[in-house]
């Protein structure tokens, strides 16, 4: 293989651009040529490619989102926009693709491999909901975001005597909220992979309110539903002083964690290896801090699944 092409698709991540320098700086290491494709899938069909060099990756290790930009494409899902998208790579000489992306893009990834074009999977998405890999890029940074936010929720909650309902991301997984219920010793960590009954929650609640406590913090994922008007329900039931605080997007940017960076680094560079040897097909990830890949088809027929001793360690950390 002599020239590649790497593109960002689906929710953008922290770590995304460490990814893409990692991409380049391997490829170009190992004398490929390596093209940029700009906005994702909805780019690729257009053919708004272009040449990467050593310098177009210089200075972004340390920032948030993606230079090459993100973009969710209807027409990519169909057969004749993936024939479109290989025929814009045929025309620029690229013979394999790097995708840095969620499920969605691995299932956009693994359509152009059964096309015939190979393509290699690198997990960008604070989710990390991706089996395969212990961590996904950017899971570790947003994590970090969320922790620092909740310390200084914490701190005015405390100062009022209130209760807080902190709502964070993950789509469909409970990992951000189970690891940051953990690491700011939430009092509840509400997740979709494990419900615990709203008696339980205001029995624990109650319990603190009786053992003086000044606050209470229950992180709730946003798989769950909404934190408003879970909050509502805590207030009424309770009669406790609750507030809300819906984290969103501030979760999906800043700088990437030092982990996310290094991370990045190690499965760019493996997915440029895979490409080089004339694998595709697969997903690159990381696993006992070993660089791992598995083809498509095992992790996207597989749910993530969160880890329950953790769970269980949170519950009885908090009581
Ligand atoms: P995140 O979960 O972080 O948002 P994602 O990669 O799962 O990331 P999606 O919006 O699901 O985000 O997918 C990104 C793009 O991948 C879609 O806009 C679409 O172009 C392509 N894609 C998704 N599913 C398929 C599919 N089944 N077949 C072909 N292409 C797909």
């Amino acid at each position: 293989m002599k020239r590649i092409g790497v593109l960002t698709s689906g929710g953008d991540a922290p770590g995304m651009n460490a990814a893409v320098r990692a991409v380049v700086r391997k490829a170009i290491f190992h004398e490929l040529d390596v093209y940029g494709v700009y906005n994702g899938f909805e780019g690729l069909m257009e053919g708004n490619i272009k040449k990467m060099e050593l310098g177009s990756v210089g200075d972004i290790i340390q920032r948030g989102g993606t230079i090459l930009y993100s973009a969710r494409s209807m027409d990519f899902k169909t057969d004749k926009g993936q024939k479109i998208a290989i025929e814009q790579m045929k025309k620029f000489g690229i013979e394999g693709l790097i995708v840095i992306g969620g499920d969605g893009s691995f299932r956009g990834a693994q359509k152009l491999t059964e096309k015939g074009f190979p393509c290699i999977g690198v997990p960008g998405t604070i989710d990390n909901d991706i089996p395969g890999t212990d961590y996904t890029i950017g899971f570790d940074t947003a994590l970090n975001t969320i922790v620092d936010a909740v310390d200084k929720i914490r701190d005015t909650a405390t100062s009022h005597e209130r209760t807080y309902v902190i709502e964070v991301m993950g789509r469909d997984a409970g990992d951000l909220a189970l690891w940051a219920g953990l690491a700011n010793g939430a009092e509840s960590v509400i997740i979709p992979e494990k419900q615990e009954s709203f008696e339980s929650v205001v029995a624990k609640l109650k319990r603190g309110q009786v053992r003086g406590k000044k606050h209470s913090i229950i992180i709730l994922a946003e798989g769950i539903g909404s934190g408003m008007d879970y909050g509502k329900r805590i207030e009424e039931e309770t009669k406790m002083d609750t507030r809300v605080t819906v984290l969103g997007h501030i979760q999906r940017g800043g700088s990437p964690s030092g982990y996310d960076r290094v991370l990045a680094s190690r499965l760019g560079a493996k997915a440029v290896d895979l490409l080089m040897d004339g694998i595709g097909g697969r997903m690159v990830g990381i696993q006992n801090n070993v660089v791992v890949s598995h083809d498509f088809s095992e992790i996207l027929d597989k749910k993530h699944e969160i880890n329950m001793n953790m769970y269980e360690l949170s519950n009885q950390l908090s009581i």
